[in-house]
């Protein structure tokens, strides 16, 4: 009998039906040749805990976090990676030999990387970026944007409340705009980005208006359903450079993998058809 173990890996959320990274792990597993499973895991919040400490002992070696617990796991982990402090959400748990859960963030790994593919002469130090929203994703977003060398964030949110709890949060790069008046400040901008919910399947369209963008902007959309959303096409109206925010989540699930499974996966084309079908 051999007693090589078949590493498990999976996402914990709830609901967590509509997700994608089956498919796209399973995808990876299956293009590499590589022994493994990822599971889809529906689990509720008292059993949370004590379901993560089991894990290691059932043979998983990591697994994603989605809503609701992208928060609730930074308490639960034993170590947890600067950046995901920074952020203060996990999106990637990886559990050790000894059964320690270590928690790590790579939301904004995943839309650094996915605008570098995807937009290749996009140089975030040429000019302000603009950020709408300023919810969970908008942290990871800021962090990062902050950590490739953007010279300055200009923050925007119906709540203006949360905004400032960024700029306090990640320093005086950030400058906080009125969410009616965001429209102003986009002409000088490198980079802009929507991390909020507006335009996604079943919530309200983004209606903030766009016609201060400049041709060649890189213009990013996190939201993902639909692929092109009426933010982006407006954009590439105006002849912006859009990317769209499927390659975040691609991208994102790279460090995860590897860790996993021992391979680092390429995103590309095949990826994205596989996770769309
Ligand atoms: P969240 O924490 O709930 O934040 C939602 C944001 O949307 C807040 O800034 C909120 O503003 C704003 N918003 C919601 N309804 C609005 C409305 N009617 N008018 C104006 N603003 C509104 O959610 P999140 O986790 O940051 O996620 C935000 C979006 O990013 C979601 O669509 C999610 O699917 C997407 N996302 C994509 C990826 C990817 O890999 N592509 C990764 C993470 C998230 P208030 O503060 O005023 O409520």
């Amino acid at each position: 009998m051999s007693d090589i173990k078949i590493p498990l890996a999976g996402v914990i959320g709830s609901p967590i039906a509509h997700s994608r990274s089956p498919r796209l792990h399973g995808h990876w597993l299956r293009k590499y040749g590589l022994p493994g499973f990822y599971v889809p895991m529906d689990i509720a919040s008292e059993d949370l805990e004590v379901s993560l400490r089991q894990m290691p002992r059932m043979g998983f070696v990591g697994v994603n976090i989605t809503i609701p617990y992208k928060e609730s796991v930074m308490a639960i982990a034993d170590q947890v990676s600067d950046r995901a402090t920074l952020i203060g959400a996990a999106n990637t748990l990886i559990f050790r030999k000894d059964g320690r859960i270590h928690a790590d963030n790579t939301d904004g790994y995943g839309f650094i990387e996915n605008l570098r593919q995807s937009a290749p002469n996009w140089d975030p130090t040429a000019g302000p970026a603009v950020v709408f929203g300023a919810g969970g994703a908008a942290r990871a977003i800021v962090a990062s944007l902050l950590d490739v060398g953007v010279p300055e964030i200009r923050i925007t949110n119906r709540t203006r409340l949360r905004a400032e709890k960024l700029r306090e949060d990640f320093g005086n790069r950030l400058t906080v705009v009125e969410w009616v008046k965001a429209g102003n400040v986009l002409d000088d901008a490198a980079t802009v980005v929507n991390t909020t919910s507006l335009g996604m399947v079943g919530k309200p369209e983004f209606r903030v208006p766009l016609d201060g963008l400049r041709p060649g902007t890189v213009v990013n959309d996190l939201v993902y359903t639909p692929l092109e959303t009426r933010f982006l096409r407006v954009a590439a109206e105006q002849g912006c450079q859009v990317v769209d925010g499927l390659g975040m989540l691609l991208h994102q699930a790279v460090p995860g993998f590897e860790r996993w499974f021992g391979f680092r996966p390429e995103v590309d084309e095949a990826t994205r058809a596989a996770v769309l079908r």
